[in-house]
């Protein structure tokens, strides 16, 4: 029995504020959860992070107050929290005297934040590889992925929207995983989805797998995969904030050309025959990019 923790980076809506959009199914067979739960905590310890959410985009953007502070990475852990806490009080009620978006910008960026504030940049960013990189090892997990250039997707062709097509994949992807595995399939060899309740896709999701179980998808029957995704809170569930990372990675991957958090979880995707089956970029034949490369091609610039 495996779990798929199913995580999204960047927005469906076409054009919406990103140029991408990254679903990934992060899989652990059930025996492996502890293990993988115990590894992550050590790692968040050593930050300082082990009892915050792990979210990777608030994690990792810039923190503009620091480079503000002087002498900000010399001072003590917490010396760091009260000095940005301090500068975060004064500029909120400077900017309530103003009110409006930026008020209300500024009190949502500092809420999601504060858990980090005790890190410097780059002490976040280590955070954040170090977790990717425990990912990397984990040899027990699989992840499935679907990252769609929304330059190249056109609706009327694949008479899906976009969140609807990387659903369709990820779950095709898991589903033949689950059907190669040795065993007594399929009894051996079940699976089921963990997702992120987000009330924009909850009901989507849940009806198109219902659909999928009646007539399966585009790809394949699915009939190792049991039940409809179950719906959890991501701030409390360690392991979708995991596929949310994995998530992060692979869009600043194909959209900025970061290699460092992308590299580390890549050695992850599913394989068989030398290709990168368990993943696919859906940005037309000429690209080069390394995920291009190895799903095409079986070519891999990152040694699995
Ligand atoms: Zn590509």
């Amino acid at each position: 029995m495996r779990i798929c923790y199913i995580d999204e980076s960047g927005t469906p809506e076409v054009p919406g504020t990103t140029d991408h959009f990254v679903l990934v199914g992060l899989s652990m067979p059930i025996g492996f959860w502890k293990e993988a739960d115990a590894q992550v905590t050590q790692v968040l310890t050593r930050f300082g992070l082990e009892n915050a959410e792990f979210h990777t985009a608030w994690l990792l953007r810039p923190y503009f107050e620091q480079s503000r502070i002087p002498n900000f990475s010399n001072l003590s852990t917490v010396e760091r929290v009260r000095e940005v806490r301090r500068y975060r009080t004064t500029e909120l009620l400077k900017l309530q005297k103003t009110g409006g978006k930026r008020h209300s910008n500024a009190k949502k960026t500092y809420k999601h934040t504060a858990p980090y504030i005790h890190l410097t940049q780059i002490e976040r960013r280590d955070a954040a590889l170090a977790v990717a990189e425990a990912i990397g090892g984990w040899s027990e997990c699989t992840i499935f992925a679907e990252c769609i250039n929304k330059i190249h997707f056109d609706p009327a062709r694949t008479h899906r929207s976009v969140d609807e097509q990387a659903f369709e994949q990820v779950i095709s992807r898991f589903q033949q995983y689950l059907a190669r595995q040795p065993g007594n399939a399929p009894s051996s060899n079940y699976g089921i989805l963990v997702h992120d309740n987000n009330q924009t896709v909850a009901k989507k999701h849940t009806d198109l797998m219902r659909k999928f179980h009646n007539s399966g998808t585009l790809w394949t029957q699915i009939n190792h995969i049991i039940e409809t995704p179950l719906y959890v809170d991501s701030s409390l569930t360690r392991m979708v904030q995991m596929a949310d990372l994995c998530s992060y990675a692979l869009r600043r991957y194909v959209e900025n050309g970061e290699t460092d958090l992308f590299r580390a979880v890549f050695r992850r995707v599913d394989r068989y025959a030398q290709k990168a089956v368990g993943i696919r970029h859906f940005a037309g034949l000429q690209c080069q990019c390394e995920i291009c490369a190895a799903h095409h091609r079986g070519v891999w610039v990152t040694p699995p």
